[in-house]
């Protein structure tokens, strides 16, 4: 592999999450200086296989597994300090020794937040998001109510003190007298856990944007890597069904603290097929009888909890919204192999809606809710050549480069990556 020429790297989800970013991420991660989270919080995952050893992350950036990179967990990021000391923990045992920046600005997630979202679960019914109940989306609540609580707060006990009161007072009475929940944790004992949090904290707590604007005038290289997928952005997915944080590309600015110029590559990462974890329209999904063979070459169950994933076919609707969303330079495509042996594969190009032909997302949940997708039949590959991953992207089998071509044709960007397998030298550039 040729070391990137390009000094700021973001790579994002352009579909549900599960596209494969992790092994696209860590693609740049050895190369970079700084590899960068920038939303979202233990709700993602990350499955990076280094020198044939498996690595499962949520909330560490990749680069970790790397002596090169510092790995840089920015304010937009919201930290389940316990969460995070474990995941230190779990890196420690397996004799990496993680190179870390965490920003002081960063909201953090407390018992209470996952109380709450316990609570809200019940109540969102069919127009829940499908939340993981790591307290996420009211640990952004209380960010925007401002009566969050930041890292930096968690060294200075009175104004910590002063915070949690609020906080406190506001989440307990939501959770016990407006949900009928429980929060079953004392003001004092969350108190003196997150100050001895804290304390071990400390030594990764800086100024990130500080330090990425000094990387950045040093021309160092910097690798921003999104979580989850636009669908699920909670400004350009399909709302509710959303996250609790913006995933989007336009986001590592304000998440990070680096300026949003000078950005040479925007990398969204895309499965050859789709999948969908939790409730939301989904136009593509294939009928559980046919969803079921695709699953199982696929593998497509939770990390964490193993759950079956939703899945169906390729969606240009949905891709279209997230090279525009995105600005997207480039797109990479994976599992590529998991499609080998279909004749046709049927591709969505847009959606009829009451009888109308929609090519962009529609904001309107009814619409989403009524919409059927149009396909485009293109030739599938049959099965792969032993020595495909070997081959350079001109050789790779015809009827799948012709499929890249019409993506590319479609969506107006180029596909410069294209992954068959979950291997790192699976990998093949363009
Ligand atoms: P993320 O949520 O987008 O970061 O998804 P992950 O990086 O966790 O990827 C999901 C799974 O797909 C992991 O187990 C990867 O090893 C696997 N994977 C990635 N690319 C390919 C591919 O091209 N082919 C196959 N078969 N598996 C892949």
């Amino acid at each position: 592999m040729t070391q990137p020429s390009a000094r700021t790297t973001v790579v994002v989800g352009a579909q549900w999450g599960d596209e494969g970013k992790g092994k696209v991420t860590d693609f740049f991660a050895g190369e970079s200086d700084f590899v960068v989270r920038f939303q979202g919080g233990n709700n993602a995952g990350h499955t990076v296989i280094v020198d044939g050893r498996e690595y499962k992350l949520h909330l560490i950036p990749s680069g970790v597994l790397y002596p090169r990179p510092l790995s840089v967990i920015g304010n937009g990021v919201v930290i389940d300090p316990k969460v995070l000391l474990a995941e230190i923990r779990y890196l420690q045992d397996r004799g990496i020794t993680p190179r870390l920046a965490i920003s002081d600005r960063a909201h953090v997630i407390l018992p209470y937040h996952i109380a709450l979202d316990e609570a809200l679960s019940g109540h969102q019914g069919s127009l829940s998001a499908g939340s993981t109940r790591r307290g996420i989306a009211p640990v952004y609540a209380d960010k925007m109510y401002r009566h969050g609580i930041r890292t930096i707060d968690l060294l200075e006990p009175d104004i910590f003190r002063e915070k949690l009161d609020k906080a406190y007072a506001f989440n307990q009475a939501l959770i016990e007298k407006g949900l009928g929940g429980r929060l079953d944790r004392s003001r004092e004992d969350i108190f003196h856990e997150y100050v001895d949090y804290g304390q071990q904290l400390k030594p990764y707590l800086r100024d990130v944007g500080c330090l990425l604007d000094e990387g950045l005038r040093q021309g160092k290289a910097i690798l921003f890597e999104g979580a989850q997928g636009v669908s699920l952005d909670v400004d350009h997915g399909i709302y509710p069904h959303t996250t609790s944080s913006n995933t989007v590309a336009g986001h590592v600015s304000v998440g990070s603290g680096r300026t949003f110029r000078r950005i040479d590559r925007i990398i969204g990462v895309a499965k050859a097929y789709v999948t969908r974890v939790g409730i939301s329209p989904f136009p593509t999904e294939l009928p559980e009888k046919d969803a079921r063979d695709l699953r199982e070459r696929g593998q497509e169950f939770g990390t964490t909890t193993g759950r079956p994933r939703r899945v169906g076919w390729l969606d240009l609707v949905q891709l279209r919204q997230a090279v525009r969303v995105n600005g997207l330079t480039e797109l990479a495509v994976t599992k590529l192999d998991i499609l080998s042996g279909y004749d046709t594969l049927p591709v969505c190009v847009a959606y009829r809606i009451h009888g109308k032909m929609v090519r962009e997302m529609p904001a309107s949940l009814a619409d989403f809710r009524a919409a059927k997708p149009v396909y485009r039949d293109v030739p599938g590959w049959g099965s792969l050549p032993p020595d495909v991953a070997q081959r350079p992207f001109d050789q790779l089998p015809e009827a799948m480069q012709a499929y890249l071509k019409f993506l590319e044709d479609e969506l107006h960007v180029p596909v410069t990556m294209a992954s068959v397998g979950p291997q790192r030298h699976e990998t093949i550039l363009k």
